[in-house]
């Protein structure tokens, strides 16, 4: 079976080789004999962690949790893994091992407390699925050695593929290896099964417009820490909350679109769907479109990467269309919102451009919640950074490393 994948992989495309991938994965569960996916969730503390491991614990049969992992937070990893009992542990913020490991009430087979032991943990061969739902630049290494090392990775990290799209798409094996997690691309990949990927017009990637969709740009200048926490349709972690509110969270998204589905940046058009029912929608050139539906729950994507190719029972509660509901789009108001053109050209440009972007911007957002710059600022804090770096191709996991370095050192001294 490998043989014929090699020879696929060489004589055509990848959305080709993709549709034949689904065909092994069944193949590779059935003559297995075993009903369980082995999974291991890093970053299982966080937002999009605990709702996987919400639905892993009603669906014990189907899947078992070999890892997991957190950074600071020892109470709640403890609490997971005393549940889950998974053979693995790794707390990367090691202040607290002594209580963490008192809180234990069995032994795990190993513990450890190091950003190494993530990438040891992405590349274990007796896992079947990695969810990577750490966030930020500090995901990309896992993400990288996982894809290298052969493993199937559920992404919902998406700073990996902005950060190094180039470098992961690079690696044999990505476009069937890697399943995304973020809501609109796993609406984007639903509604491309079956499809090929020369039939594509465009990508419609729906936004909710986040809380201050209908703010005067007037009004934009004083928002605090605490509006912008208050996202309208989706409880998530603090830093994509903040993306979401600037849009900064559709450009990264526009990034990871382009890498996943290998397509052109210009046929990416983010439209403003306030309601988050519509995920994002595919065109294709015979003037038919096809969009995914659910309610803006972010079990349903979870579940899908976990599941996939298959679709289990999620018990979440159906969108009702006997009730009065209304769809509607709107554009996106570019000029309140600079956060989405920056990302548009970051990409555009390359090289290290949506590396620095993405530093600054994961600066940016801390210096805010600290209360350390205004809202207003943080576009401004972004464009200051990507223009202070000359252009650099990313040649490896290190150009990226050194890069992500400076331009947090830089983006930390700005607006002082
Ligand atoms: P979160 O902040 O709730 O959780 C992040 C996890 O990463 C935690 O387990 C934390 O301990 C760990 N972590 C943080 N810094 C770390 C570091 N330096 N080293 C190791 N581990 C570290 O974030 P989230 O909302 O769950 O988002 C996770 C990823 O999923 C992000 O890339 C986000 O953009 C993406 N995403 C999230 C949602 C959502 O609804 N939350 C939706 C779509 C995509
Ligand atoms: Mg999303």
């Amino acid at each position: 079976m490998q043989f014929f994948m090699n020879l696929l992989q060489k004589s055509i495309r990848p959305d080709l080789t993709r549709n034949f991938s689904i065909l092994t994965t069944i193949m590779k569960q059935k003559s297995d004999g075993s009903n369980h996916k082995r999974i291991s969730i890093l970053g299982a503390t966080g937002s999009i962690g605990t709702q996987a491991l919400e639905i892993v614990a009603g669906k014990r049969e189907s899947y078992h949790i070999v890892g997991l992992t957190g950074h600071s937070n020892w109470k709640k990893l403890s609490a997971l893994a005393n549940e889950f009992q998974p053979e693995w542990l790794i707390l990367t913020d090691e202040s607290n091992r002594s209580q963490f490991e008192d809180s234990l009430s069995y032994s795990p087979k190993q513990i450890d407390y190091s950003a190494d032991a993530l990438r040891e943990m992405s590349k274990d061969s007796e896992t079947d699925l990695i969810l990577n739902a750490l966030v930020g630049f500090a995901g990309f290494s896992s993400t990288f050695e996982a894809l290298k090392a052969g493993n199937k990775v559920a992404l919902a990290n998406k700073e990996s593929l902005v950060v190094g799209g180039e470098l992961l798409t690079s690696i044999p094996g990505f476009y069937e290896q890697l399943i995304p997690v973020d809501s609109e691309h796993s609406a984007m990949w639903q509604c491309l099964v079956g499809e090929n990927m020369g039939s594509i017009e465009k990508i419609v990637i729906t936004a909710s417009g986040g809380p201050f969709r209908e703010y005067s740009k007037d009004k934009m200048r004083s928002i605090t820490v605490e509006d912008a926490l208050n996202h309208p349709n989706w409880e998530m972690g603090n830093k994509i909350t903040i993306d979401s509110s600037t849009m900064m969270n559709k450009g990264l998204e526009i990034i990871e679109a382009h890498w996943l589905f290998n397509i052109d940046i210009e046929l990416i058009e983010p439209v403003i769907h306030p309601q988050s029912i519509i995920h994002s929608i595919i065109e294709f050139k015979d003037g038919s479109s096809k969009a995914q539906l659910g309610p803006p729950d972010m079990k349903v994507p979870i579940i899908y990467a976990l599941s996939y190719p298959n679709r289990h029972t999620l018990n979440v509660p159906r969108l009702d269309y006997q009730k009065r509901m209304s769809l509607t789009f709107e554009p996106v108001d570019f000029d309140k919102f600079p956060c989405v053109q920056i990302a548009i050209d970051a990409v555009k440009e390359g090289g290290i451009k949506p590396a620095v972007m993405n530093a600054a911007n994961e600066v940016a957002v801390e210096r805010f919640l600290n209360k350390e710059i205004r809202y207003i600022d943080i576009p401004v804090l972004i464009e200051k950074a990507i223009n202070n770096f000359n252009q650099t191709d990313i040649t490896s996991p290190d150009v990226l490393f050194e890069i992500d370095k400076e331009t947090r050192i830089f983006a930390k001294t700005l607006l002082k």
